[in-house]
């Protein structure tokens, strides 16, 4: 039904047209989940890993929401610099670095990911690119920001709204290093099996915290927990111009403690898929630990790293914006000054 040239060769001005079939994009995971879809059904305890709201609070508050912005990267105001990999320098000789950057027209809501999508098999044999999901995280997402610099690649953040209110700084440094970041729902419940209505609460409070968090609008791309969709959620995703990522190599990360172990899963998995969008959570302490070797390994196996960014940037509805502002304190009757409410009575001031 669409025919959209969907990636675009970002640093070329060479358009790469692969908008064929556009309209079998669905997949109902729920009644006959991939392996890598099941296997990924376990983070869903995340939730029980999860430290109360109140202890996790941010100490001040977020920044505010941007303006709705539907523009061209070109044309937008930028809210504020975000270094893309041209304008980094890459002080290290040796890096993996980034061989191509593609950009992806969000029109639509095109899915990417083999294991549930099809239509877009834009990676070429030994390409992979980095996908990072359930952040942001003390340490461990820093971590994992520490090793991708030091090998002078980018990957793709699909954060948790929850945890990007908790930690809005860690989620300003992803941004500030020039990653892709998207959105993962607010709260990370298997919206497949949630009424519509609150699925769809999930995505936009996910979206808005996430936007808040960062201090700037964020890339129109999306990852469903656990991988577990609906036709009418990734159909309200098309309407919303939101891409839906899938992935084609499993990390297991979420079970996998080990970092060699980890690292040899993925590597034989790439071995034997030869490309794919690699599926990992910066949220994983075997991840951050792991990353450093992973990313060696990929260079001495050749592979090239393809850094995936989007053409627009997302929009946030005002109504999920409202839900995710940090609690104002009541400052309607305090309008007088101090010295006016309270004074000393007796003793010393
Ligand atoms: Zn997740």
């Amino acid at each position: 039904m669409r025919r959209v040239a969907v990636l675009t060769a970002g640093c070329s001005a060479l358009a790469v047209l692969v908008g064929l079939g556009a309209g079998r994009a669905y997949f109902s995971a729920p009644s006959a989940p991939t392996a890598a879809a099941s296997a990924e059904l376990t983070t869903g305890a995340i939730a029980t890993r999860w430290p109360t709201p109140a202890s996790e609070a941010p100490k001040s508050p977020a920044p505010p929401i941007q303006p709705v912005v539907a523009k061209e990267p070109a044309t937008m105001p930028a809210p504020a610099p975000v270094p893309g990999p041209a304008q980094q320098a890459c002080n290290n000789p040796n890096a993996l670095g980034i061989s191509r950057t593609v950009e992806i027209d969000t029109t639509g809501g095109p899915g990417l990911g083999l294991s549930q999508y099809r239509d877009y098999d834009f990676l070429e044999p030994g390409e992979v690119a980095l996908t990072f999901d359930d952040g942001p995280w003390p340490v461990n997402t820093p971590a994992v920001l520490t090793a991708l610099a030091n090998e002078c690649v980018k990957a793709v953040f699909f954060p948790i709204g929850k945890h990007s209110s908790w930690h809005p700084a860690i989620l300003k440094q992803v941004v500030a290093a020039g990653h892709t970041v998207g959105s993962h729902t607010w709260s990370h419940v298997n919206l497949a099996i949630k009424p519509f209505a609150e699925a769809k609460t999930e995505i936009e409070k996910g979206i808005s915290g996430t936007v808040l968090a960062a201090g700037q609008p964020t890339s129109p791309f999306f990852r469903f927990p656990q991988l577990r969709q609906t036709p009418e959620l990734k159909a309200y995703l098309g309407e919303r111009n939101i891409a839906t990522f899938s992935i084609d190599i499993d990390s297991e990360d979420f079970r996998i403690h080990k970092p060699e172990q980890l690292i040899s899963g993925v590597m034989t998995k790439l071995k034997k898929a030869g490309k794919g969008i690699i599926l990992m959570h910066d949220f994983q302490k075997s991840t951050a630990q792991a990353l450093p070797e992973l990313l060696s390994q990929l260079k001495a196996g050749g592979y090239k790293v393809v850094f995936i960014t989007a053409k627009d940037r997302v929009t946030t509805l005002p109504e999920y914006d409202a839900q995710v502002q940090p609690a104002q304190q009541p400052t309607a009757s305090n309008a007088r000054p101090i010295n006016s409410v309270i004074r000393t009575v007796s003793g010393a001031k």
